[in-house]
């Protein structure tokens, strides 16, 4: 079966000592969890200690970005051996924020992808549609085409080690949550997606997590729906009490 996974994404918050702080906080809320697997994403500068402090927890550490080359003249990026150094585990990739505000095209993000899963680490791939995407009724054709991209020659035997992300642009840190069955429509459509074109077995078992707005108070509806795994976890995931009542959920 899929395990859930509750992943943190703190974006450009928390400075060293306010993000050890956070993770201290977490982690007794959380220590009795066993079922689900808790994920915090620091920015880069807080993930040396935010590792140390985490070390035999069962919290586990992910990047925000990462640059799709092991080393060389790349100014202001993070290669994945860098990251893996810190004992990063996952790292997010495609993230709207880093598709609209920087411009990334699904061509960098799959190059980041086949890096990251080169590097043992593991890309959780973000996917989502704009408001006027939605409303021009083109959020299943959106989606289609930045898995297909993001996933371009990556092999099946891979895929137990990437998590989707379905987020709706119009979702992400508006408060505006998409209604469980309408992000159920998506993750059942991505998984259908997924089994043409891998096979049967990455249908099933890729874990589909969603995220846009995800707060202690609509994660359970969220995850009773049969294709959502998880949820990826911006502003809640910033108040350790929010963020370990949604990986309670
Ligand atoms: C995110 O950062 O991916 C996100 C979904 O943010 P928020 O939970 O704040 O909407």
């Amino acid at each position: 079966m899929r395990k859930p996974l509750m992943a943190g994404n703190w974006k450009m918050n928390c400075t060293v000592k306010d993000a050890v702080e956070l993770v201290k906080e977490l982690k007794k809320y959380v220590k009795d969890v066993k079922n689900t697997e808790i994920l915090v994403c620091p920015p880069f500068t807080a993930l040396n200690e935010v590792s140390r402090t985490v070390k035999d927890s069962n919290i586990e550490l992910g990047a925000q970005n990462m640059g799709y080359e092991d080393s060389g003249a790349f100014t202001g990026e993070i290669s994945p051996l860098m990251l893996r150094e810190l004992k990063c585990r996952y790292v997010i990739l495609g993230h709207s924020e880093r598709r609209h505000i920087f411009n990334e095209n699904d061509g960098v993000i799959n190059k980041k992808i086949k890096c990251a899963l080169k590097n043992n680490l593991k890309p959780i791939l973000c996917v989502g549609e704009t408001l006027l995407q939605r409303r021009a009724n083109l959020t299943k054709k959106i989606i289609l085409n930045q898995i297909q991209n993001g996933l371009k020659d990556i092999k099946a035997d891979d895929m137990k080690n990437i998590v989707v992300a379905y987020e709706p642009v119009w979702a992400i840190g508006t408060g505006k949550t998409a209604m469980p069955y309408q992000a159920q429509e998506i993750h059942a459509s991505i998984r259908d997606l997924l089994e043409d074109m891998f096979n049967q077995d990455v249908g099933f078992n890729t874990r589909i997590i969603y995220g846009g707005s995800v707060k202690p108070d609509n994660i359970k509806e969220l995850m009773m729906q049969s294709d959502i795994d998880g949820a990826l976890v911006g502003g809640a995931s910033l108040k350790a009490k929010d963020f370990s009542q949604i990986i309670r959920y």
